[in-house]
């Protein structure tokens, strides 16, 4: 286990036994109590990580993260009973992407009200995906929610990884939670599919102007599976403008989409897990915006 890791999150669960770090194969899943918090958690369950928050007057859950391993669901719900017996109040949808969202009809059926963003919503009633249920409640730029002493506020930052992003922030703990903008310690790889260059950079600096010391990704952060900082945002921004501003000028020499694509590095990242694979998309989806004006 990393030293950053031991200094953001505490393992709770038998699952995670201290040398599980160590191995190449990770838990199947793990609950971790996010240190400097007495109620907020992260379900990890392979390569993708859930908050939820457990009050006296019930739980806040966040992104069932079904898709491909429905077994997560039970899971997570198992994970949420061996701390508390109180009810699922609320389900959060991160934003509208399948990986993070789908299997939420179990919290539903437990009397969970869930909420998104209303992008998110507007994408979901078209798509009909038969594994992930509507939003029962929508909010626009700002929504505070407030369940037995907690207090999480909502807040959407306009068009970055996705149209219906919300970043989930508990303004006490100073904890937040945003799914697949900012990676953490790592280059963003698919992802990059659907990303909105010019506003995820407006959108990261309003992210880095709210009050939190914490950063929950929505897969685990390099190494070690640690959280991230206000630094780790920084320097996720600062990669994205250096690759932006590099791409922006080969596309202006015509090299979008075969030059760029084939010939392209960026070598002040080659150290950054997922560089060698994650590439390719960073510098299709900049030839899009340079190279094409979209
Ligand atoms: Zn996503």
């Amino acid at each position: 286990m990393s030293r950053l890791f031991r200094l953001f999150a505490i393992p709770v669960l038998a699952l995670l036994a201290p040398a599980s770090f160590a191995q190449d194969k990770p838990p199947a899943h793990v609950t971790i109590k996010v240190e400097g918090t007495d109620n907020v958690y992260v379900f990890r369950s392979g390569n993708r990580q859930s908050m939820f928050i457990v009050t006296p007057a019930g739980v806040i859950a966040t992104d069932p993260g079904g898709y491909g391993q429905p077994q997560r669901v039970p899971a997570y719900l198992d994970e949420i009973r061996k701390i508390t017996d109180k009810p699922i109040k609320y389900l959060i949808y991160s934003h509208h992407h399948f990986d993070h969202i789908s299997g939420g009809k179990p919290f539903k059926d437990a009397g969970a009200k869930i909420i998104a963003h209303k992008k998110a919503k507007e994408r979901l009633a078209v798509l009909k995906d038969p594994d992930t249920p509507l939003p029962d409640e929508t909010m626009d730029k700002k929504k505070v929610i407030k369940l037995g002493g907690t207090t999480l506020e909502l807040t959407y930052h306009g068009l970055n990884h996705s149209d219906s992003t919300i970043a989930m922030r508990l303004p006490k703990e100073k904890v937040l939670f945003v799914v697949d903008i900012l990676p953490v310690g790592s280059m963003p790889g698919r992802g990059m599919i659907d990303f909105y260059p010019l506003e995820a950079e407006k959108s990261i600096q309003s992210i880095l102007k709210l009050d939190w010391n914490t950063l929950i990704p929505g897969h685990p952060g390099q190494p070690g599976g640690r959280f991230g900082t206000k630094a780790d945002v920084q320097a996720q921004l600062a990669f994205l403008q250096d690759a932006s501003e590099a791409i922006k000028v080969a596309a202006r020499e015509g090299k979008c989409w075969d030059g760029v694509e084939k010939e392209m590095q960026l070598p002040k990242y080659e150290s950054w897990p997922g560089y060698k694979n994650n590439l390719q998309f960073v510098l299709r989806r900049y030839c899009a915006l340079w190279g094409r004006g979209t």
